[in-house]
């Protein structure tokens, strides 16, 4: 049986008014350990190879989360609750003043790791729900078809941006 893992963004009010910026503070926790940091930076170089030359800028920082009005907050949850049929891998706030509150349930990947199977591995978890979290704090929360990065199912998703995701993504700037 295929099991679908959703990746949910909470949309609050701010999310309505999402509004793009060209700047981004990307701030990560220093309590991801040295593995999950390599993973969270190969997700962020997949968007800074998307906006090479493109006018947009993306600063990275190891640091705790100090303002998610205007950083982009990237912060482990250690929920390992996987009883359900769909279980969420990733939450992403965004909030009125441009920032984003990025959660990643890293201790719920090693189920998914296991469910998966064929070679699937932590770090591939990882730096995919982390670029696709990004993802919602670059262009807001919706989710699109199958077969894209932005799609709310892992076992539907690519790993890099695709021209759909590449199109909503210019779309909403
Ligand atoms: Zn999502």
């Amino acid at each position: 049986m295929r099991t679908l893992f959703l990746l949910g963004c909470l949309v609050l009010v701010g999310c309505g008014s999402f509004r793009p910026q060209s700047d981004y503070q990307v701030v990560i926790d220093p309590t991801f350990t040295p593995e999950q940091l390599d993973a969270i930076t190969a997700g962020l170089q997949v968007w800074q190879t998307k906006f090479a030359g493109k006018g947009l800028n993306l600063s990275v920082s190891i640091a705790p989360c100090s303002d998610a009005e205007a950083q982009t907050c990237l912060v482990p949850n250690h929920d390992t609750d996987t009883s359900g049929a769909t279980f969420i891998l990733g939450m992403t706030h965004c909030n009125v003043g441009g920032g984003s509150y990025i959660q990643l349930y890293v201790d719920r990947y090693p189920t998914v790791v296991a469910q998966v199977g064929g070679g699937e591995t932590l770090h591939h978890v990882l730096e995919r729900t982390a670029t696709h979290e990004l993802g919602h704090a670059l262009m807001g929360p919706e989710h699109l078809a199958a077969g894209n990065l932005m799609s709310a199912s892992y076992t539907d998703q690519k790993d890099n941006p695709t021209p759909t995701d590449m199109a909503h993504f210019w779309g909403v700037r």
